[in-house]
């Protein structure tokens, strides 16, 4: 499956009155990194519910390969290929790490009902085939010691790991990123970089919300800055962090 290019196109949404997205234009351009950033309350966070139709939009359009995604439910755009992760860890705590990744690959599972209570053999085969594929996402991510652990037990950087395996076995062709690298160690931020990068290189379009500028900048091709609820700035990370208009919304510097 080819990677799938984003483009938002003048969206807009209130909540009550209060402005959350005023009016946001960007492209996540096919096979890159995007790297969305802003101060808190800037908008990212219902930008990103936009697109994966949680929040139906009040004005403008989403575009996914140039088919309008904007008012579509959730599954709809989730069947189209559009994985998430969240800022707050969704995970089955007392579910193992093998199981939590499953769960992502259910959606491929076409069996219907009849036939997996048979225990008919093509299903067997193709059970066998979505572990042996989650297996390798688990190796992947760097975690195939841990595919017998309770995700409970898991520290906070691992447990990342494993959202974004389930996130992967959706085999999306753009995966939303939510604040992956909050929370993590100097060194967990360098390993989930170089993850970043390899979902990129496997051909999947990223789009990703992020605090730390470093990750961020190391990671993208191309940095949108939102404030207000709109876009003050784009570019590669180098022009980005140049950019007055952003240290001084941003960076605070
Ligand atoms: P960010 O992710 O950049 O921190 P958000 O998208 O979470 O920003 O929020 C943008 C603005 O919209 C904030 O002022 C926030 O309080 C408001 N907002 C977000 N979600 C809701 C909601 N469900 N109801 C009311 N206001 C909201």
């Amino acid at each position: 499956m080819a990677a799938a290019q984003l483009e938002l196109w003048q969206v807009a949404k209130r909540f009550q009155g209060v402005v959350a997205v005023d009016s946001v234009s960007l492209t996540a351009t096919a096979g890159q990194v995007t790297g969305l950033i802003g101060p808190n309350g800037s908008g990212k966070t219902t930008t990103m519910n936009m697109i994966t139709g949680l929040y139906p939009t009040d004005a403008g359009h989403i575009r996914l390969d140039g088919v309008d995604i904007a008012r579509l439910a959730p599954h709809r755009v989730a069947a189209l290929g559009v994985a998430r992760t969240f800022q707050n860890i969704r995970l089955l705590a007392t579910e193992t790490t093998l199981a939590n990744v499953l769960l992502g690959a259910h959606r491929h599972q076409s069996a219907s009902l009849l036939d997996v209570l048979l225990g008919l053999p093509a299903v067997k085969r193709s059970e066998a085939r979505e572990k042996a594929r989650c297996e390798a996402l688990l190796d992947l991510v760097g975690i195939t010691h841990l595919k017998d652990v309770a995700v409970g037990g898991l520290s906070y950087g691992d447990r990342r790991r494993v959202e974004i395996a389930r996130a992967l076995a959706t085999q999306p062709r753009l995966l939303l990123l939510d604040e992956p690298a909050a929370g993590m160690n100097f060194a967990e931020k360098r390993a989930l970089a170089d993850l970043v990068l390899a979902i990129r290189d496997m051909g999947i379009t990223v789009l990703l919300i992020e605090h730390d500028i470093e990750f961020v900048a190391r990671v993208s091709d191309h940095i949108v800055v939102l404030n207000f609820g709109r876009e003050i700035a784009a570019g590669t990370p180098e022009e980005v962090r140049r950019m007055p208009s952003v240290i001084e919304a941003y960076l605070g510097t």
